[in-house]
């Protein structure tokens, strides 16, 4: 009797599927389809499509996912990527073109250029907590530099992977473009194959795992990573603006955002003063019960619950602190006397609770803050325009916005990226189309002139130190 055929394992078969579709992108790059403009026009103006004809199914999903408000939703992950699409197609020809450059005097006769050209196979590993806009941004950014791309969404935020993987391939050319699906052991699999960038956003632990498999190929990594973002609060501050600007972005996504504030630095003075503020701007935001307000998100999967129930038992609660595991609600929770060496002040918060520590002068902020991994954003508010330049002056962070939240992000004029332990590289706008285009530098020289160019050749003679 014939034994039966054992089917091969789910991890085998990610591994063969990703081969197959890493060479038959390999092919389609080689062949040059990618490079003309109108190719990556179209799959650009395809991006457009996808986002107009499918919203609906799009917000659903952030929906189920993190009952996202469709307001964050249109904010932060639809008009961001429209902006994005819009801002390529418009500079596309532009940002394709030779820059021309300098000339020494040896080089006056020659042309001097640097080329854009795309790397070739890039592969995007998305995070699951704007899992729309950092998966179209980052696109957006390779598919205009002309490279052929391997997507990978997170497992976490299943709705919009399963929404991602169904209908997005429907709008791109499928020879430049593959999707794989899976968790950190398909991921690891994948990473064994070689690429020719590797843009990842997510957690640090992660990130060194990318960044290890790329260096066995020497492949290019931008590694777009979290941290714990710092909030300094001078004394000479309105309470009230900074209560609804802090608290706006605090909770924003349910604080499930790498740049959110992730902890107030500020004197006892003006924690008092903080905190009452604080607590009438969470009351309008979210109603005396924030449970039942349509304005607020839930934690993203139990396992993160859980770990955000944990910190709750750090310090005190001053506000909020309610959670419920059914719904995974978390309430709107600020803490007070924290100490530094707690959870919450050592791991990067990602939800709705904000610690306030105390520091008696900037120097002491500035001192806490540059004794601390480098983070992706940093925050001071004061009126004292001084003491945000100083704060701006003496740390050093991934971006930084003065009295406001993550403003800076919007812009898509500014880089976007990390630094030391935060990430590094940048991207958005232009930066994302300078990212994953190599900068190749060119000299076009001719062959006549040989005459004044034979001063340079041997045998040396002290004339040619002159030259
Ligand atoms: P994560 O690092 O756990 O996962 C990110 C991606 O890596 C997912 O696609 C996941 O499938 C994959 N992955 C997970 N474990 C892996 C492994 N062992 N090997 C290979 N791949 C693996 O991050 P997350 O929980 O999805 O997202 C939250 C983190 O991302 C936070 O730290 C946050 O600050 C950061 N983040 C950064 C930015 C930014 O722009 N800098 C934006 C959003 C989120």
């Amino acid at each position: 009797m014939e034994r039966p055929r054992s089917l091969p394992e789910r991890s085998q078969l990610i591994k063969g599927i990703a081969g197959i579709q890493t060479q038959r992108l390999r092919e389609t790059f080689s062949a040059g389809r990618t490079r003309p403009a109108e190719f990556r026009a179209t799959q650009l103006e395809g991006l457009g499509r996808f986002l107009r004809d499918n919203k609906q199914l799009l917000q659903e999903a952030l929906a189920r996912d993190l009952r996202k408000p469709d307001f964050e939703s249109e904010v932060s992950e639809f008009s961001m990527a429209q902006h994005e699409i819009h801002l390529a197609l418009r500079n596309l020809r532009a940002w394709m073109k030779d820059e021309k450059v300098p000339r020494s005097l040896g080089t006056q006769l020659d042309r001097a250029f640097i080329r854009k050209e795309p790397f070739g196979l890039v592969l995007i590993i998305v995070p699951w907590n704007y899992p729309l806009n950092l998966t179209l941004v980052p696109l957006v950014g390779a598919l205009a530099a002309g490279n052929c791309v391997v997507l990978k969404p997170s497992e976490i935020s299943k709705n919009m992977e399963q929404v991602l993987a169904e209908v997005l391939p429907r709008y791109l050319d499928q020879s430049c473009f593959a999707m794989v699906l899976g968790g950190p052991e398909e991921t690891g699999q994948l990473l064994e194959h070689r690429f020719d960038y590797i843009f990842f956003t997510g957690s640090p632990r992660v990130g060194r795992i990318v960044m290890t498999a790329a260096a066995k190929h020497l492949t290019p990594v931008t590694l777009e990573l979290g941290g714990k973002n710092p909030c300094y609060v001078d004394d000479n501050c309105d309470p009230e603006t900074v209560a609804n600007r802090v608290a706006f972005f605090r909770y924003f996504n349910t604080g499930q955002t790498c740049v959110a504030p992730d902890y107030v630095l500020c004197s006892p003075e003006m924690q008092e003063r903080l905190l009452p503020a604080l607590q009438s701007t969470i009351a309008r935001f979210f109603g005396e019960d924030p449970r039942s307000s349509p304005n607020l998100g839930r934690i993203i999967n139990d396992k993160h619950f859980q770990r955000l129930q944990g910190l709750l038992g750090c310090g005190r609660v001053a506000i909020g602190g309610q959670s419920d595991q059914s719904d995974r609600y978390i309430a709107p929770t600020v803490l007070v006397d924290v100490q530094e060496t707690e959870p919450v002040m050592q791991e990067e918060i990602f939800g709705p609770i904000l610690p306030i520590v105390n520091v008696r002068s900037l120097d002491e902020a500035i001192d806490f803050i540059n004794r601390r991994e480098k983070p992706l954003a940093l925050y001071a508010f004061s009126k004292s325009s001084e003491v945000v330049k100083q704060v701006l002056a003496r740390t050093s962070s991934g971006g930084f916005c003065g009295n406001d939240g993550f403003m800076h992000v919007s812009l898509a004029s500014l880089p976007f990226g990390g630094v030391g332990a935060s990430g590094m590289g940048r991207y958005h706008g232009k930066f994302s189309f300078d990212t994953f285009s190599h900068h190749r530098g060119c000299l076009l020289r001719s062959q006549g002139m040989e005459k004044i160019y034979s001063i340079r050749y041997p045998p040396y003679t002290p004339r040619n130190l002159r030259m």
